[in-house]
């Protein structure tokens, strides 16, 4: 908890829950569901415990969405007001973690679309400024970074910018001509994910996704008013995760051995970089260990707004994953 400018206090990392419905194949397979949300911030196991299983039956979270709660509730409850703090010049990230199917892309699908429609509605309301757009996109896979808006393959360089931080090399940045144009450039990219994703391979559930926005903007010049001295800069970061199993995973050679520990790594250190953040930011915090984490270093420490929507299904079979899900989403609080 700490003061924010308006001298309200607010929290730096919000953390939510999303339970999405059993999908048809754990229907066909009369796979029972096992969580459910009591309340808005409670998530228990209702059923009684399998055998020679002991953990914990209650989480509580800032948020916890059932089943039947739509996309728009999630973004109203558990991102918005962290999205939207980027036209405040304050840098955000949305973050969705959870294990391949449990719903993250469909998630931030939603949410950063219902981001972009504000941020144009918030444009549109403030026309004694002038408003900047621009739109970059990247995927981290196996610790190599790739332009998702340029069809040359290659990887990207991290360099480090003495003012701004981790930059990443020749990372194409688009500056929308408006919302349609804006909306056209994220569905390319959500194409290209659905590419990969219906490919043998699979590359989605073992990539990062970081979708970004940044949004400068200046006072129009106007008598007797200085307008330099008021230029705001920040960007918000949508950031669909490899699937969180791959963290766990141990049981593979080779390739997919190396690819697993790259994974693992950057998901191992987001989740201790984030614990440092909601602790409070005292002491070494080890941005450094991966290529996610430093991609967004300059986006999550200081004075940025953080909120993680863990994904789950309620699925028997999905137990253990469920339950690592619930336990990386404690420690974030
Ligand atoms: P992930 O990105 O975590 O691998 P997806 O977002 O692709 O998972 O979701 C897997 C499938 O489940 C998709 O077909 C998606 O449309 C569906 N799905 C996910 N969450 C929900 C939800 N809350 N309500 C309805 N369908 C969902
Ligand atoms: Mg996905």
């Amino acid at each position: 908890w700490e003061k924010d400018e308006g001298g309200t206090k607010e929290e730096r990392i919000v953390v939510s829950v999303r339970m999405r419905p059993l999908n048809a194949k754990e229907m066909e397979k009369s796979d029972p569901s096992d969580w459910d949300c009591i309340d808005d911030t409670t998530v228990v196991f209702k059923n009684s415990l399998p055998e020679r299983s002991v953990f914990p039956t209650a989480y509580t979270f800032d948020r916890a969405f059932g089943c039947d709660c739509n996309t728009r509730r999630v973004y109203d409850e558990g991102a918005k007001e962290v999205a939207l703090s980027v036209v405040s010049g304050i840098n955000a990230s949305i973050f969705a973690y959870g294990q391949t199917s449990s719903g993250k892309t469909y998630t931030m699908a939603g949410i950063t679309e219902y981001t972009m429609e504000d941020i144009y509605d918030y444009i549109k309301k403030h026309e004694e400024r002038e408003f900047v757009l621009r739109f970059s996109a990247m995927e981290i896979y196996n610790e190599a970074v790739r332009d998702l808006l340029s069809s040359d393959g290659s990887p990207l360089r991290l360099l480090d910018d003495p003012e701004r931080g981790t930059v990443v090399e020749k990372l194409t940045e688009e500056t929308p001509r408006d919302q349609w144009h804006l909306r056209e450039l994220l569905s390319t990219c959500a194409e290209q994910r659905q590419v990969e994703e219906t490919s043998l391979n699979e590359t989605s559930s073992r990539s990062h996704q970081i979708l970004r926005l940044t949004i400068e903007s200046t006072a129009r010049a106007s008598k007797g008013r200085d307008s330099s001295s008021s230029t705001l800069l920040a960007a918000v970061n949508f950031v669909d995760l490899a699937g969180s199993e791959r963290a766990s995973q141990s049981s593979s050679a080779g390739n997919r051995l190396k690819e697993g520990c790259h994974i693992n790594r950057s998901l191992l250190t987001l989740g201790t970089v984030i614990r440092k953040l909601s602790k409070g930011r005292t002491g070494h915090i080890p941005y450094r260990d991966s290529k996610l984490t430093r991609i967004l270093q300059p986006f999550l420490g200081g004075n940025a707004r953080t909120a993680i929507i863990c994904t789950m299904s309620p699925a028997r079979s999905h137990i253990e994953q469920s339950r690592n899900t619930l336990l990386f989403a404690s420690c974030a609080k």
